[in-house]
């Protein structure tokens, strides 16, 4: 998008709050500027501030990813207890019974993590 082009779409948009839905590249005498512009009201961008944006606005894209990360790590968790059980249950020392609980309770948080992942992604 032309300087001008942006500049006529700022005022024409005024003060009215924009969630700034989709940029474009700025464009001065026919090249790159290396900056962006909204395509709804006009406001111009850096590359790093349009990137922080786009995070943001995308809630739902921060929760999957969070829930990713705890999925992940009860998964790792679940490893460990299963070689540890395995592991006890080899040396016949130790309680494989308590490891067995707490494995199975690891896996079942894991289920739950997982259902409300797939229930958060049906929303959208
Ligand atoms: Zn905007």
């Amino acid at each position: 998008m032309q300087l001008e082009e942006a500049k006529a779409l700022r005022e024409s948009w005024g003060d009215k709050p924009c969630n700034h839905p989709s940029f474009a590249d700025e464009y001065m005498f026919g090249s790159k500027t290396g900056d962006f512009v909204c395509e709804q009201c006009g406001q111009t961008f850096t590359k790093r501030e349009k990137d922080k944006l786009g995070q943001a606005t995308n809630p739902k894209l921060d929760q999957f990813l969070q829930q990713k990360d705890l999925i992940k790590e009860r998964l790792d968790t679940l490893f460990r207890r299963k070689d540890q059980l395995a592991a006890v249950a080899q040396s016949k020392s130790g309680n494989p019974v308590l490891l067995l609980e707490a494995l199975l309770k690891d896996q079942e948080q894991l289920i739950l993590r997982a259902e409300e992942l797939l229930w958060a992604m049906d929303q959208k």
